[in-house]
Order: C-alpha cells, then structure tokens, then sequence
C-alpha cells in the first residue's frame, strides 16, 4: 500500500524532525519558569548607623521584577522591637520585607511609619497589620490613601499581576496630628516631621536625633528625578525641605537614590524646587504663557539626573499652574 507505506515514512521523519525541536522547546520553557526567580526581587537591608538600615530599592519604574518596590525603605532597632519606614507595595513584597528584617535582627516589626500617600509608602500595610504592628502615619494624608489607594491598586495590577494578589488597601492604624511627633521606642527617639507633605498630602520624614540620620520618604529624590503627580505641590514641599535642612543630618536616607548627604539632596531635590518655582513664579506673574514658560526653563543644572527628559517638562508644566492657582 504505497500510500500508507507513504504516510509511515512522513510520520517516522517527522518523529526525528520533532525530537531536536522538542530538546529546544524543553530548554525554552525551563528556561522562561528559571527566568522569574533570576530576577526576583531580592530585599537586603544595608547598615547606615548602628542599629539602623536601609533598602535602596530600584531607580527605575514599576515592573513585575521590582515589584513596585522602585524605593527606599528603613528599618530602626531598638530593645522592645523594629521599626519599619514605609512597607512597600504589596502584600507579598512586604513579606519579603519581613524576612529581609529577620536576617538582621531577631526583634519583630513592631511599629511601622507610612512616610506618604504613594503605593511603595503604605500598601504593604496589610501584612504589617495581621503581624499586630502599630502602623502610623500623619492624618494629613488620609484622605489622600483612601482615595488614591483603590486607584494605585488598580494600576499596578497589569504591571504586577500575581504578585500583587493579597494587597489590599489597609489604613495606618495611628494618625499623627503635629507637625513634628516625638516618639519613644524602645528608648530610642524618632521624631516624625511633617510640613504639610509635598509629593503627597502627607508626606512626612523620619529623624533620628541619636544617630543623625534622616529618612525623608518622598520629600528628597536623588540621582533620578523627582516626580510629581496631580496632588504633589512643590509649595509645601519647600517647606518640607526647609524642615529637613534645619535638622542639619549626618546621613540622608532618600526616598529614591542613594544614601547620601544633604549636600546631594540639596542639588538634586531642593535646588530643582527652587528653580522651578523661581521660574513659574516670575512666567505666572510677568503673564508669559504657559508654553513659552515651560520651553525656556533652564534644565542645565539637572541634566545628571536619570530620567530627566521625560519628567523635566511635566515638572516644569505642573509647577506653572499651581503657582497659577496660588
Ligand atoms: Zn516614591
């Protein structure tokens, strides 16, 4: 029968066609399930005093491999338990946190400060919470967390998607009402700052007198520029920065960046301020459009910070019409 005799061959060259494609196609899976786990996100707290450290989190967007976890974060020992600045983006990379605070001190997170409103801030919060951690964070914000919490969570989830699973919007559990709140933890002194936020509503820094370093949240960004979203105003954020300047640290834990001095937060974050509102400021009054404003800001200064092609304008353009509305 020549035409199954025929049909025998083709099948048994195409068993021996398929078995280099089939070693190639196992090679290509294995490979994309390895992928993930080479570029997990991995959370290490590096020391910056004694008894105190910081996680420099990724400078870049949100991705799946960083897990929204694009920024700094604190974490403060004392006798009675840790103190954990901001919890991260989601439930799961807050876990993470947690293991990557084990691995540097047997106490558990007791306390944890949200430094402002945006996802890498707070939205770890849930796990924090089930752990029977005190969450703060200044009332100033909490309008903006109820509001933008839902909005964030969603537009994180196509970026994120299985690992955002388990995240919910859970509030801080303590409310802050001062400008400035003198706590005592464990016996060591943590002053929490807020100057009528900035990035966001409440945006507030952590200092700690005893060792002089100072976690700022969003209030400084360096080496990447700053970024500004609809409820940033660059007014009270100056005046955040004024707050911060005063403290006179010795190390400045930014919100995203190195760790560093106030000598860089002041070039990268606090002249770019200034600048901005300098500019806008004599545009709005002397009645220049808000074009030609926006064309002949001087960006010279800032050309070394990441990303400064793309936000420069956006900054230049939303600092225009809120001093506008001033
Ligand atoms: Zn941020």
């Amino acid at each position: 029968m020549p035409i199954a005799r025929h049909l025998h061959l083709n099948l048994r060259q195409a068993r021996a066609l398929w078995r280099p494609i089939q070693s190639v196609a196992v090679a290509f899976f294995t490979a994309l399930m390895v992928w993930p786990t080479a570029h997990a996100l991995e959370v290490v707290f590096e020391p910056v005093a004694p008894d105190v450290y910081a996680y420099v989190g990724d400078t870049e967007g949100r991705t799946y491999d960083n897990e929204a976890l694009n920024a700094n974060l604190g974490l403060v020992i004392t006798p009675a338990g840790a103190l954990l600045i901001d919890s991260g983006a989601t439930f799961q990379s807050a876990r993470k946190i947690a293991q990557a605070a084990r691995r540097v001190t047997q106490q558990p997170i007791r306390w944890v400060i949200n430094t402002g409103g945006r996802d890498h801030r707070w939205l770890g919060n849930g796990y924090f919470k089930a752990q029977g951690a005190e969450i703060m964070a200044h009332a100033n914000g909490e309008a903006d967390m109820r509001t933008r919490g839902p909005q964030q969570l969603r537009a994180n989830a196509p970026v994120l998607r299985d690992k955002q699973h388990g995240t919910e919007v859970v509030l801080p559990t303590r409310w802050l009402t001062a400008p400035d709140t003198r706590l005592d933890l464990g016996g060591v002194e943590v002053q929490v700052v807020h100057r009528q936020g900035g990035h966001s509503p409440g945006d507030s820094m952590v200092w700690l007198p005893q060792t002089g370093v100072v976690f700022t949240g969003d209030v400084v960004y360096v080496d990447r520029i700053l970024g500004m979203n609809p409820v940033s105003k660059t007014k009270a954020w100056l005046q955040s920065f004024e707050a911060l300047e005063a403290l006179n640290p010795k190390v400045v834990v930014p919100g995203h960046g190195r760790v560093t001095t106030l000598a860089q937060a002041q070039r990268d974050t606090g002249q770019l301020l200034k600048a901005l509102r300098t500019h806008m400021g004599q545009a709005v009054e002397a009645g220049t459009d808000l074009n030609t404003a926006v064309q002949s800001f001087d960006g010279t200064p800032f050309q070394h910070l990441k990303h400064v092609d793309v936000w420069l304008p956006q900054l230049a353009n939303h600092t225009y019409l809120e001093m506008e509305r001033e």
